[in-house]
């Protein structure tokens, strides 16, 4: 039996946040994920916005969540080693009505506490939104908003908690929750003990609350199509920029990833599945339509790649809350956007609700706050680069040559968890260029057998069920 103080079960962004914000106290934490890694559910196909803050009604928890994570994500960014780019946001007004709607916009937002907000005419967004369309005539500019990369965010996160002591198993489903004085967790790995529990499993989050005889909400899938631009469009918009809000989305938006490639999208639609993640025909369509009111100069033949996410939504707000029916269990549910932005806050909250509900919370005498950055040579200048080859060679050796990945750095990933061919796309990008991994899949197979010491047969695309090869060759 393992015995932990606390099990987060969800290794997506919300339970890896809670996973490092919790690892400061003297508990014994265990962090328990279904799929073959972390960062494999929601958290791994959104829009990587940080938001402002300027898109959530006043007195909800999505709001005042935002604005503080917008604020704790600049914070933490920096600790854990990752790039976090202020870009700024636009949303775009094309007539005189829509020019009330931003200043209603300004108000709400102000309200809560997004600060530095301003709007902008023509002249403003001439030059510094060149090819914006020429029928947009002012906008809300929020300089507070930025991007992150979501999944390296995850797994930084992951890491430095695991640094502080947090237990990660993968590839652990849990199956069923006894609740007595103490949780007994059984999962398809091992059974674990725990006095508290916290349910963060995302889009399964209804699943797990049912286990515990919690069945006051159904988590419904709202799925988003985005599609991903080359790299040689970058500079195609310098914000993030926005239509006005609908009443279920933020609209549809020219996006500005860390990485560097332009996206489009996300739509909105209710999904009957939550395991559906196809693009549609209809989709790219919506999209684009609406991205080229804003950018006309957009084109699909600048796609490289398309996917779809799906947004765990439990009504219109986020449920936080401990379970007064069932002392010692916390609900984090329905995150669906800004979850993202939100995550960081939401881990606060968290801990304050353990706190109010008796866990004894004592600091660690000595918190890793600090994570060593990684190096990604496409982040870094040449000189910088030319060092690293010095130091060691296998900077030198390069994998993927769209995006400009080592040998080195495909195998610090393995050395800090990625165990899939995802996992390495995820961690350092390799496979994630123009020509998809037709270049770089089969080394990048052979040096994750090789440092897992298993046979290739066994290497995965992103866990069981997804093997890439049926049987080796003798
Ligand atoms: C298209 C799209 C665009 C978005 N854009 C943004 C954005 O730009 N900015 C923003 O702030 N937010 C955005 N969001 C929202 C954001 O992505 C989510 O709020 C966030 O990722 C939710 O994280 P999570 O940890 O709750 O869920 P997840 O990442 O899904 O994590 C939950 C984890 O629980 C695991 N799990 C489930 N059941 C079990 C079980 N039985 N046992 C063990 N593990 C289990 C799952 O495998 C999963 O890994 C977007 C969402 C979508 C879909």
């Amino acid at each position: 039996m393992n015995e932990y103080d606390l099990i987060i079960i969800g290794g997506g962004v919300i339970g890896a946040s809670i996973a490092r914000e919790l690892s400061r106290y003297k508990l014994r934490i265990a962090l328990v994920e279904k799929e073959a890694e972390l960062a494999f559910g929601v958290s791994k196909s959104n829009s990587g916005i940080i938001h402002p803050g300027t898109q959530n009604k006043p007195g909800s928890l999505k709001g005042r969540l935002c604005v503080e994570g917008n604020r704790l994500t600049r914070i933490i960014a920096k600790e854990v080693g990752v790039d976090f780019q202020a870009v700024g946001e636009l949303i775009c007004a094309f007539s005189d009505d829509d020019i009330q709607n931003l200043f209603a916009l300004k108000k709400q937002a102000e309200d809560i506490g997004v600060p530095r907000l301003e709007i902008v005419y023509k002249p403003w967004l001439k030059i510094n939104e060149p090819n914006l369309s020429s029928e947009v005539v002012a906008a809300l500019y929020a300089p507070t908003a930025g991007i992150i990369s979501p999944y390296r965010w995850v797994y930084d996160l992951a890491e430095n908690a695991a640094r502080n002591g947090v237990d990660v198993f993968t590839n652990t489903k849990v199956t069923a929750i006894e609740s007595g004085k103490v949780f007994t967790v059984h999962t398809t790995n091992a059974t674990f003990e725990s006095r508290y529990i916290i349910n963060a499993a995302g889009l399964y989050a209804d699943d797990i609350a049912r286990m515990v005889g919690i069945d006051d909400f159904t988590i419904t899938a709202r799925k988003g199509e985005e599609f991903l631009l080359d790299k040689k469009r970058e500079y195609i918009a310098n914000h993030l920029l926005f239509p006005l809000p609908t009443k279920t989305s933020k609209g549809i938006l020219v996006i500005k990833t860390s990485d560097g490639n332009p996206m489009v999208g996300p739509t909105a639609e209710v999904c009957e599945s939550k395991e559906d993640l196809s693009t549609s025909d209809e989709g790219l369509a919506k999209v684009f339509a609406s991205v080229r009111r804003m950018i006309p100069a957009i084109s699909e033949r600048d796609i490289i790649a398309y996917f779809a996410g799906l947004r765990p939504v439990a009504g219109e707000d986020f449920i936080v809350r401990h379970e007064d029916r069932v002392p010692g269990c916390i609900t984090v549910a329905g995150i669906q956007s800004p979850g993202l932005t939100a995550a960081p806050a939401i881990a606060v909250m968290v801990v304050d609700l353990l706190k109010k509900n008796g866990l004894d919370l004592k600091k660690k005498f000595f918190f890793h706050r600090h994570r060593q950055k990684t190096d990604h040579l496409f982040a870094i200048p040449f000189n910088r680069t030319k060092q690293l080859i010095q130091k060691d060679p296998e900077y030198g050796d390069i994998v993927c040559r769209c995006e400009m990945v080592s040998v080195r750095e495909i195998k610090d990933a393995i050395a800090r968890g990625a165990r899939t061919l995802d996992g390495i796309k995820f961690r350092t990008r390799a496979q994630a260029g123009r020509c998809h991994g037709g270049f770089c899949t089969a080394r990048i197979m052979k040096i994750l057998a090789e440092e897992l010491n298993v046979p290739i047969a066994n290497i995965t695309k992103r866990g069981m069920g997804s093997e890439m090869v049926v049987k080796e060759r003798t």
